[in-house]
């Protein structure tokens, strides 16, 4: 977990827009030389190179994405870089830039702000990403952080969602469901604690699930394992979303079908743990938990010699013929449809 270093308060309007961004930027050193000018002009430079550039952004909203009673600044910081990374490295790309944009109301302190900082600093400097520029703004009510990233890959390394064929497996990276049932923890908690104050949360055999939902990793090991593996998947794609939501949206894009099992889904054993605890059907967890910013994937049936028994992959089925459908093979053997449960931020 990320320590809080700060305890002191400093309003925002004591520092005007501009001391704000130079007091929260000016750590930030460029390590990449397509890094022309990062932050202090108009807009930020990049050198083009001969490879593809990828960008992509995502919006977290306070009370909508994240609850800051359980969710330290720092660690919002942090996992705001990862959810947007997790993108870049999804599409077979590495990461080289990001902006970041924030509405900050004046019930947050300077010291808060730096909080978030000292979390999107760490990001960056654990992921060699460069914080190049973004935009700064009051709310009237809470916090929204809005992060843009950048990336490059060769042409031909760029992996779609709509690649998948027929025969194809589908692999997933690391294990599932954790970060879904870190917060089912952290809202627990969260209810006790306004219950009764006094009461301190033992949370030593949740710690795995925790980390998962406060402080995730993006994957980006594993474009380059692929890579090294000579291996280039057919289509990627990460997982935010829970499985099924995503393998929804590779094989609605492929135009296929599937066929992922039960018995192959990877858990942990603190996710098998916690969903007995909780009486919930661990599979459900795995399909529709959402936040894993794992990578789930398609190879060609004749990769398999090399990906097979690697330890941060997992072969979870094969893609079939799109009138087949989506099915899940249950442990006793059944074939029920798949149904795209996904966090859907529209739902009531
Ligand atoms: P403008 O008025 O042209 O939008 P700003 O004063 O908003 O310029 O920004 C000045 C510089 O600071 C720009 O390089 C911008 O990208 C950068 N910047 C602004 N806000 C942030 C932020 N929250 N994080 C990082 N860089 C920022
Ligand atoms: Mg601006």
């Amino acid at each position: 977990m990320l320590e809080n270093k700060n305890q002191d308060r400093t309003s925002l309007s004591s520092l005007g827009e501009f001391g704000l961004i130079d007091h929260l930027t000016k750590h930030f050193s460029l390590q990449h030389s397509t890094s022309v000018k990062g932050v202090g002009d108009d807009a930020a430079v990049l050198e083009s190179s001969e490879k593809q550039t990828v960008v992509t952004t995502d919006l977290l909203v306070e009370g909508v994405h994240f609850d800051l009673s359980y969710m330290p600044l720092k660690h919002l910081g942090y996992k705001a870089v990862m959810v947007n990374l997790s993108d870049v490295y999804a599409m077979n790309a590495e990461a080289e830039q990001i902006t970041v944009s924030i509405a900050v109301s004046n019930r947050f302190s300077l010291e808060a702000i730096e909080e978030l900082y000292a979390g999107i600093q760490l990001a960056c400097h654990t992921y060699k990403v460069d914080l190049i520029g973004g935009d700064t703004t009051s709310s009237n009510k809470g916090i929204l952080i809005s992060i843009t990233a950048i990336g490059k890959a060769p042409k031909e390394d760029i992996v779609y969602r709509d690649g998948a064929k027929p025969t194809d497996l589908i692999v997933v990276s690391g294990d599932l469901g954790g970060a879904y049932l870190g917060l089912q923890v952290l809202e627990r908690e969260k209810q006790v604690f306004q219950v009764n104050p006094q009461n301190q949360p033992d949370l030593e055999n949740y710690s795995y699930i925790i980390e998962r939902q406060l402080k995730p990793e993006a994957r980006k090991d594993i474009p380059r394992l692929l890579r090294d593996l000579e291996v280039k998947p057919t289509s990627m794609i990460d997982i935010s979303d829970g499985l099924s939501s995503e393998i929804f949206h590779i094989c609605t894009q492929s135009k296929v079908g599937c066929k992922i099992y039960e018995d192959k889904f990877p858990l942990d054993p603190q996710v098998i743990s916690t969903c007995e605890e909780f009486d919930i059907d661990s599979t459900m967890v795995a399909l529709s938990g959402g936040e894993d910013y794992e990578l789930l994937f398609t190879v060609s049936i004749n990769d398999f010699d090399k990906i097979k028994g690697n330890p941060h992959l997992t072969v979870i089925g094969h893609i079939t013929e799109k009138n087949q459908g989506l099915n899940l093979v249950t442990r006793a053997n059944q074939e029920i449809a798949l149904k795209a449960q996904g966090w859907n931020s529209f739902e009531e």
